[in-house]
């Protein structure tokens, strides 16, 4: 019979360690020991800072109050993205979170603002979203409760410094009997029958013995890359960004609820408000603008005083084939990168946990376990990869080479087909299991001013509506509502 994990060992402490740690201890209720090892030598990746919703159900899994969490990380409200210069320059339009209006006779509401758009209604579908009034508006309020109401659907995350969130997640998880251990691994012993880590060595000469390993080391890898050999996969033919430039500065306006993401003629630029700074940084492709031309350009954007020294770093885009060999799992950088915009890093960790949390093993783990683990994690890859193509692939820039690039560039098939789908249908399909859900993919796909040729056929027989008369109720309901805040 096969025997219970008894030690688990998790490798670095940025917040895949710490939020990978915290949950294991408050799932798992002392019956496993959990140690953690990080380097303050080596340090974190140090960015960050933006999220999307469901980081509010990881924290309320582990039993987090808000208001201390978001009061402990520095944190600010976050309703949407913000997409300026995308489509072309000096357009902009909004990602807003949660649904928009509501469905009538079983279709989403989308269906009906394109026929409404397609008969030459002006309005955007952004301006149906109550995340959208709110934001666009400076303002914020808790969702409804009340499922009949039109600020029922909206949603909303966080900015925060993550690094904050680690030292807070530490805290929770010491709490719960986690064993960190500062020191850098400088050896990795696995088993010469199956391969199974059996044991890292620090610098210090301390061995650490475990039954299942995480690897959190980020972009190094060094368990599931460097030991393991599992290998990674370059998607940086598709997603071409490979630096960014980060830097704080002092807030020389109010706070939005909104993150703004700022194209430019290689890239784009973030600015993500937290309560006491602004979190300013760069991305962009290092084929097309050299580290000095990056640091020009975001410093003189920035109105305030820099409160930091800009930290430059090089990434690359893609994800290791499997996140789970043998028996050790990655989770974080350490299994992949897509890049930051739409701030999907985190949510990744904190879906990752909960499918390891859901599959965890016993001390065999099982090569079917490791399988569907390694799928579920592939097609969720895959599936945010092609929403953030979206964003590059669906401009009408091409007033320089970068872009010239984004609008020729060969995309996966997936992304292509969805696309197609709606162009020629008005139809989104967006599965169940899928992050991005209609309307996150309809936001884009709109915003970047994509529409279909025709609506759905099915409308046809939708004569029971006064477009104009419904849109125009709607929109009234949704301002109102604001203009109560
Ligand atoms: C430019 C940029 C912007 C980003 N913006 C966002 C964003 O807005 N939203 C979002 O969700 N995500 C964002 N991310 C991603 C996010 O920063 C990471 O997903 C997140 O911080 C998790 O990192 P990590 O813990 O995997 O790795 P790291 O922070 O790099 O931590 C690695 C840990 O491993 C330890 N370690 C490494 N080697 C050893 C060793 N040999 N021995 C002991 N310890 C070791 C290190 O000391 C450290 O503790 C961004 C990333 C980049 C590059």
């Amino acid at each position: 019979m096969n025997s219970l994990i008894k030690n688990v060992v998790i490798v670095g402490g940025g917040s895949a360690g710490w939020m990978t740690a915290a949950m294991l201890a408050k799932q798992l209720n002392s019956s496993v020991n959990i140690t953690l090892i990080e380097s303050e030598e080596i340090g974190t990746i140090g960015v960050g800072e933006a999220t999307i919703p469901p980081i509010k159900r990881f924290n309320a899994l582990l039993g987090i109050d808000e208001s201390e969490f978001i009061k402990f990380c520095n944190g600010s409200i976050k309703l949407a993205i913000e997409f300026e210069n995308w489509r072309t320059q000096n357009h902009k339009y909004m990602h807003p979170f949660g649904s928009f209006a509501t469905d009538f006779d079983y279709m989403p509401f989308p269906y009906f603002w394109l026929q409404a758009k397609l008969n030459g209604d002006k309005r955007e579908l952004q301006e149906f979203s109550m995340a959208w009034q709110l934001a666009s508006n400076n303002k914020f309020m808790l969702p409804s409760t009340d499922p009949k109401s039109l600020s029922y659907n909206f949603d909303y995350a966080y900015h925060f410094d993550a690094g904050l969130y680690a030292k807070f997640l530490r805290a929770f998880a010491e709490k719960l009997g986690v064993n960190r251990i500062e020191g850098k691994v400088v050896n990795v012993v696995s088993n010469s029958v199956n391969q199974h880590i059996e044991s890292v060595t620090l610098a210090t000469e301390q061995q650490v013995d475990g039954d299942f390993f995480v690897d959190c080391s980020g972009q190094r890898a060094i368990l599931l890359g460097d030991t393991l050999g599992v290998e990674f996969e370059d998607w940086s033919e598709h997603l071409f960004n490979d630096r960014a430039i980060a830097v704080q500065s002092a807030h020389m306006t109010s706070i939005s609820p909104y993150t703004r993401s700022i194209a430019h003629h290689a890239g784009w630029q973030w600015r993500i408000p937290l309560q006491t700074r602004m979190g300013n940084g760069n991305v962009y492709s290092s084929d097309y603008m050299s580290d000095d031309e990056a640091l020009t350009t975001l410093t003189s954007a920035i109105d305030g005083p820099l409160l930091t020294e800009p930290n430059v770093i090089k990434f690359k885009t893609g994800r290791r084939t499997k996140s789970w060999q043998h028996n050790c799992i990655a989770i974080g950088l350490s299994a992949g990168f897509l890049e930051p915009l739409e701030s999907t890093s985190l949510h990744l960790i904190q879906s990752a946990i909960m499918r390891l949390v859901r599959l965890f093993p016993d001390n065999s783990c099982s090569p079917l376990l490791q399988d569907e683990f390694n799928q579920e994690t592939q097609k969720e890859y895959e599936h945010l990869r092609d929403f953030i193509i979206l964003h590059y692939k669906a401009t009408e820039r091409n007033d320089s080479p970068y872009w010239q690039r984004c609008q020729e560039m060969d995309i996966p098939l997936s992304l292509q087909r969805k696309i197609d789908l709606f162009k020629q249908h008005g139809h989104l399909v967006a599965h169940d299991k899928e992050l991005f859900k209609q309307d996150n993919w309809l936001a884009v796909l709109t915003g970047q001013g994509i529409l279909p040729q025709a609506v759905a056929p099915i409308m046809a027989g939708k004569t029971q509506f006064d477009l104009t008369r419904t849109l125009d109720g709607i929109e009234k309901i949704l301002k109102q509502r604001r203009q109560t805040v």
